[in-house]
């Protein structure tokens, strides 16, 4: 059966648009899926520093002597959790950026300093007010209106944001290290603060319970007393907080802190968001919901479950994204205190949609009301999209017009 819906432009709780629009115009490896054609196209690139990102680790990996044979470059796997940088991109950072040089392939170091290498990436390819235009002209194409930008890469963002009008079609997330950083005026200007307790799938850093079937459980970036003293700082600056946890462990790290939070302080932030939350369990997610936290999920990462079926367990795979457990039998409502985006993976409408109404496995399956509640915007004022839904062929077709 085929039916229409005309609904609201999307409001992606969740991506990095600074980072995207640095990344634009950068080689995506995406679509490529051969290694041979990777290294050519890469070759071809005209930058000094060549920045590539999307590079699937499941597809291939590049040896040193492939990697050293090719002009300066960055590669970012499609995780933009875990990077390689060759000898002459090196050379060429080492007197700007020596900590980034020195432990560009260190997982437990890139995990732990990731704000600081998402800054350097921006800063290679720096935005401007025009960067900023045509990202989101492009965001607009993919049906995103308002697009929050989870890692502040710089105060100069907020002002190109600030110079186009912008400033309510985002909500600005900095790092502890840059917000403190900030004179006070602009502190204002940021929205939250930004904490990472995890890593990712990608590189196996994502922090589990039960150990990836090729060994280790990921990394916890923080001890308990550590993330508990982060967020008691963030309380103490009347700030909403967005908290970073793919994995169970990381997620049951984050309630935990919380409950010490709340304890000593007496209080919580804001607002607190746990972002990802893929693997978080019921009985987390249970306290979570007490304690008032809003999970930010990503349909988009339902296809976890097919991609990374090489490092993870069936019963991992299964348990991903389980958007039917957390509305059904946890109780978390989406718009009020479960909300989607899309982390950029990729931006947009149509992937999103697919993924939450054809999932891999049925405990992520959203209906149509229960995706517009969580990642839409209330009205059709500034636009809108048609879309057309192919429930036999598992298909959507969107057309986004901006009024
Ligand atoms: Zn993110």
């Amino acid at each position: 059966m085929i039916y229409e819906k005309r609904i609201p432009l999307l409001r992606d709780h969740h991506t990095h648009p600074s980072l995207y629009a640095s990344l634009s115009t950068s080689l995506d490896l995406r679509t490529v899926r051969d290694k041979g054609r990777a290294l050519a196209l890469i070759q071809a690139q005209e930058d000094p520093v060549v920045v590539v990102f999307g590079w699937n680790n499941s597809l291939y990996t590049f040896t040193e002597e492939e990697l050293e044979r090719l002009k300066p470059v960055l590669i970012c796997n499609v995780s933009l959790h875990s990077f390689l940088m060759n000898a002459p991109a090196k050379a060429r950072f080492a007197g700007a950026y020596p900590e980034i040089v020195a432990h560009i392939e260190d997982p437990d170091w890139v995990e732990k300093n990731l704000p600081e290498i998402f800054k350097f990436i921006v800063n290679i390819q720096p935005g401007s007010a025009a960067r900023v235009t045509a990202f989101n002209a492009y965001l607009n194409r993919q049906g995103i209106w308002y697009a929050e930008e989870m890692l502040l890469p710089n105060a100069a963002t907020i002002e190109y944001h600030y110079q186009l009008g912008h400033l309510d079609r985002t909500r600005f997330w900095a790092d502890l290290k840059l917000y403190q950083a900030l004179d006070a005026g602009t502190q204002k200007q940021v929205f939250g603060i930004k904490l990472f307790t995890d890593g990712a799938l990608g590189p196996r850093t994502a922090a589990v319970q039960v150990p990836y079937p090729e060994g280790g459980q990921g990394i916890l970036i923080y001890t308990l007393a550590e993330l508990s003293a982060h967020i008691a700082t963030v309380t103490n600056l009347g700030k909403p907080v967005a908290i970073h946890a793919i994995g169970d462990a990381a997620a049951d790290q984050v309630v935990t802190a919380l409950e010490n939070v709340q304890r000593s302080e007496g209080a919580l932030p804001p607002l607190v968001r746990m972002e990802h939350c893929q693997f978080i369990s019921a009985a987390t997610a249970r306290k979570a919901r007490s304690l008032g936290v809003v999970l930010s999920m990503q349909p988009n990462f339902n296809y976890d479950s097919v991609q990374y079926r090489d490092r993870l367990s069936p019963a991992y795979c299964a348990r991903n994204n389980p958007f039917r457990i957390l509305i059904d039998e946890v109780g978390f409502v989406p718009g009020k205190d479960l909300i989607f985006g899309s982390d950029g993976m990729p931006h947009g409408i149509k992937y999103a949609l697919e993924m939450s109404l054809f999932p891999p496995e049925p405990n992520q399956k959203l209906s149509l009301d229960e995706f517009v509640a969580g990642y839409c915007v209330e009205t059709l004022e500034n636009g809108f999209i048609d879309i057309q839904i192919d429930e036999t062929k598992r298909m959507v077709l969107s057309r986004v017009v901006l009024t």
